[in-house]
């Protein structure tokens, strides 16, 4: 698979002020773990040689005229890892902090993470660097049509299937459907999964990824002995992925005791109701700022509360070996992608913390995501709960299956969960062959 770079730019990202600093890239992170699940299994340098860089990058700059009438230009990535096991699948993300190592990383984490959940798709990741929360919807709306047609030749339902991120959702993901199916002159809902029910969406995809990252948890818990009733969450983060992970957890008697956003965290011991939590955002512009059902902390301070499970569903890097050892909670599912830095991961490894992986724990939204994609190609539609008795059964499968591996091989679950990943996708590179 030769390596294809169409323009290359540098950049200099925005940080996140937020962002708890960290001495490595997402790319780098995500290569050491790489690294140390190739030497475990012995893989040959030949498939190696080409899991470890992705086959196609793509850098695109997307002019857009703003509401004041200026043209403000836009840079915008599509990254596809690997195509080894079918058609590459990976949300688009918009952040002031998007450039090409992480939507890299990004990319190689959804090859491994459509690989343990068995279903048939390879690896990619969108991104436009841009900060939504100061563009007006005319303006997001522009630069979603303008990013699908720069792409246009790279999208496609057997060839590369874009859905939501961090700021992106439903409504990106039906503008995106529209241009392709102009562009292509057709009706093309398979393209992109996401979408409103609607237009073709699935039932279950919303709740998806949050669902599967409580029901990893559970799967977890009942290996550790942990009771729900006697145990207490924190939650980092709550768009999708953390506001539906927080819901699942009160639904099965865990006591949420932290929820944060980028505005602000709050704690309190007593549990927060997650449902006065999500009315609060729906009124509040989607966030938590001025929450007054618990007390407000610092986001450095929600990381290392009282806790037996921490699930940060926010962004990268986010435990690192900076705060690592001061890290209380037993149990941490991985919601967002790469939270936690490569360093952090010895420091809590050797505290005995036990990680449900990134590539696992939020596999539950891409397995939704085949699902949407399957009823678009046959036309027939599930119930809701249909889609969610497949989903969970999926996840326990892929949880159980990278424990086996994990207890087999005495690693921990993220190893495991890299040299199961990296085993499926191995076979799927030798059995294909190359040139
Ligand atoms: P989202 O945009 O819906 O929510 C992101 C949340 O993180 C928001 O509440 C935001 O305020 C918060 N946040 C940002 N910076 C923060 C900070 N420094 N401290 C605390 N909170 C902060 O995005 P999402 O779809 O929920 O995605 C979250 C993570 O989950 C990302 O890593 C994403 O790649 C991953 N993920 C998402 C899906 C999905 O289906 N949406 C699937 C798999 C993985």
């Amino acid at each position: 698979m030769a390596v294809t770079k169409i323009s290359k730019k540098t950049k200099a990202p925005t940080a996140d002020p937020l962002l708890i600093e960290d001495n490595s890239n997402p790319f780098n992170s995500m290569m050491q773990r790489l690294d140390q699940a190739a030497k475990i299994m012995n893989l040959e340098d030949d498939v190696y040689q080409v899991v470890k860089v992705p086959s196609r990058i793509i850098e695109v700059s997307l002019p857009i005229k703003m509401d004041n009438g200026r043209v403000k230009v836009f840079g915008g990535y599509r990254v596809i890892h690997s195509t080894a096991l079918g058609p590459s699948k990976g949300g688009i993300r918009f952040h002031p902090q998007v450039d090409e190592h992480e939507v890299k990383a990004l990319a190689a984490w959804m090859t491994f993470k459509c690989a343990i959940a068995e279903i048939p798709y390879g690896g990619a990741k969108g991104g436009i660097t841009c900060d939504p929360k100061t563009m007006s919807v005319g303006e997001l709306e522009r630069l979603t049509r303008a990013y699908t047609v720069s792409m246009s030749d790279i999208f496609g339902v057997d060839k590369d299937i874009p859905a939501p991120d961090v700021n992106t959702s439903s409504r990106e993901m039906a503008w995106l459907m529209d241009e392709y199916s102009k562009v292509n002159g057709s009706f093309t809902p398979g393209v992109v999964t996401g979408k409103p029910l609607l237009l073709g969406g699935s039932q279950g995809r919303v709740e998806a990824t949050g669902r599967g990252v409580c029901t990893a948890a559970l799967q977890a818990m009942k290996k550790m002995k942990m009771n729900p009733k006697k145990t207490r969450a924190v939650v980092q983060g709550f768009g999708n992925v953390g506001s539906i992970s927080a819901k699942h957890f009160e639904a099965n008697g865990i006591t949420v005791v932290g929820i944060s956003d980028h505005t602000g965290a709050f704690y309190n011991p007593k549990g927060i109701s997650i449902k006065k939590a999500i009315a609060h955002c729906e009124k509040n512009n989607g966030t938590l700022k001025g929450f007054k059902d618990a007390k407000e902390i610092s986001h450095p301070e929600l990381l290392e509360l009282d806790t037996e499970i921490l699930a940060p569903c926010a962004l990268e890097n986010q435990i690192t070996s900076k705060n690592a050892s001061r890290i209380k909670a037993k149990l941490i599912v991985e919601g967002a992608n790469g939270p936690t830095s490569a360093d952090a991961d010895d420091i809590l490894n050797k505290k005995g913390v036990i990680i449900i992986p990134d590539i696992l724990a939020n596999g539950g939204g891409v397995t939704v995501s085949y699902f949407e994609w399957v009823q678009n190609r046959t036309g027939y539609y599930y119930s809701e709960e249909e889609v969610n008795n497949r989903a969970d059964k999926w996840m326990i499968n892929a949880f159980n299956n990278v424990w086996a591996v994990a207890v087999e091989n005495k690693v921990p679950m993220r190893l495991g969960a890299y040299v199961h990943a990296l085993t499926i996708v191995a076979k799927a590179i030798r059995a294909r062959g190359s040139y």
